[in-house]
């Protein structure tokens, strides 16, 4: 493991630092960065391997410990941002079933996501809603002891190789927000279907789903009818802070790709670590990390202590992608025109920090929520 120095911050226990450092070492052993073109199988491969060693456990149950999702993301993503992506779905993808599931739903589902057998997918985002979540149309209507599903989700990761999908529909008790329920639909169930496969820079199962007279029994209700929107939020609010850590991974080994590079490369009858605005941007990258990291173990330390965080993930996700972005760009840059060469660690953390500045809420989200919790300290509550 490169830097360290963070896992004895107080925000941690001596069990965190463990977990870090034990995880690195099987990363180091287990997941290599080269997993082909077959990305559905090299997931798969990766939810098993995941599952097999209980690293998955971290990411399911009701009692999520935010300091170590954190710590094993940030980890995983500087070995492979694919092994973060098979890591985090899990946990996204149960979430709400973790959380609003009946005995039930969490002893059919969970032991198996626990142990990689089962991939999970959150399909919550439509063409037409994306940042504005309230604005879906995916609808159900109750017929008998099934709902019937009928509409589309979009951008869903595991699209295509998940085992189950947790989706939102509008139900309709009430007008926005309060008419969505949450179902869980079997990748078998009769009218659904994947419309169509997206290819993305950094590559991952994604996909566009399609549901026609999709009938789930009733109960694949999560929680209660029109608890939907709720539901989502509550697991975003659990995962929302570890894709800033995330970010750090990715941050973090741009910062030691462009260590050993400015370390080594000679021009000018020097190496590129003597110059001083080398020196500099180097000293700019360490402190937007150690900045990011700070922000972000403290929302997680928060939320592990049982207080409310949404302006502090806010601030972490917002922080730490935008820093990564940052970094990993000046990272590359120092790589000159191998930087840019395909399978370059540096290109492919350039590919892989991108929609991190978008999912789970777009950095203007982030600045939204913020600022409407400032607002909200002193009694304003912003229009629109
Ligand atoms: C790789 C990837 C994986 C994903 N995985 C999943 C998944 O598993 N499940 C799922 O449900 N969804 C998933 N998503 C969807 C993701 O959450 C949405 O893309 C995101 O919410 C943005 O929605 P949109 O793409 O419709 O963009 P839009 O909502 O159209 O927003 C476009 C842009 O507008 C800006 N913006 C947004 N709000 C404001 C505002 N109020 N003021 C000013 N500017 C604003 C932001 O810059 C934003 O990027 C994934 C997306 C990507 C790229």
């Amino acid at each position: 493991m490169a830097d360290t120095k963070y896992l004895d911050w107080p925000f941690f226990e001596p069990r965190h630092k463990e977990l870090a450092q034990s995880l690195d070492a099987w990363a180091a052993q287990h997941i290599h960065d080269d997993h082909g073109s077959d990305v559905d199988s090299a997931c798969r491969t990766l939810v098993a391997q995941l599952g097999a060693a209980g690293w998955l456990t971290h990411a399911v149950g009701e009692n999520i410990d935010t300091r170590a999702i954190c710590l094993i993301r940030e980890t995983l993503a500087r070995h492979s941002g694919l092994a973060d992506f098979a890591f985090a779905m899990q946990g996204l993808g149960s979430g709400a079933i973790s959380l609003f599931g009946s005995e039930a739903h969490r002893a059919h589902y969970l032991p198996k996501v626990a142990r990689g057998e089962a991939i999970a997918a959150f399909a919550l985002s439509e063409p037409e809603a994306g940042s504005d979540v309230a604005a879906m149309q995916c609808a159900a209507r109750l017929d008998g002891d099934h709902y019937v599903l009928d509409g589309e989700k979009t951008w869903i990761s595991n699209g295509g190789i998940a085992d189950f999908y947790v989706v939102f529909a509008r139900t309709g008790e009430s007008p926005g927000s309060r008419g969505i329920s949450a179902f869980i639909v079997d990748a078998d169930s009769p009218g659904f279907d994947i419309a169509e496969r997206i290819e993305v820079i950094a590559p991952h199962p994604l996909a566009r789903l399609r549901f026609t007279g999709c009938r789930v029994p009733a109960a694949n209700l999560l929680g209660a009818a029109g608890q939907g929107f709720k539901a989502a939020m509550a697991t975003l609010d659990v995962f929302r802070t570890s894709v800033a850590a995330a970010s750090l991974g990715f941050a973090r080994r741009a910062m030691d790709e462009a260590l050993a590079r400015a370390a080594s490369r000679k021009m000018f009858g020097k190496t590129l670590a003597d110059f001083q605005l080398t020196q500099a941007k180097l000293a700019q990258m360490a402190t937007g990390i150690d900045a990011a990291a700070l922000l972000t173990y403290r929302a997680a330390w928060q939320r592990d202590r049982g207080e409310r965080v949404t302006r502090e993930a806010a601030m972490a996700k917002l922080t730490a992608t935008e820093t990564a972005q940052q970094v990993i760009d000046a990272a590359l840059q120092m790589f000159g025109g191998l930087g840019v060469v395909s399978g370059q660690p540096v290109e492919k953390l350039y590919r892989e920090i991108r929609a991190l500045r978008i999912y789970e809420g777009a950095t203007e989200v982030q600045q939204l929520i913020i600022a409407r919790e400032l607002l909200a300290d002193v009694g304003v509550k912003p229009q629109g």
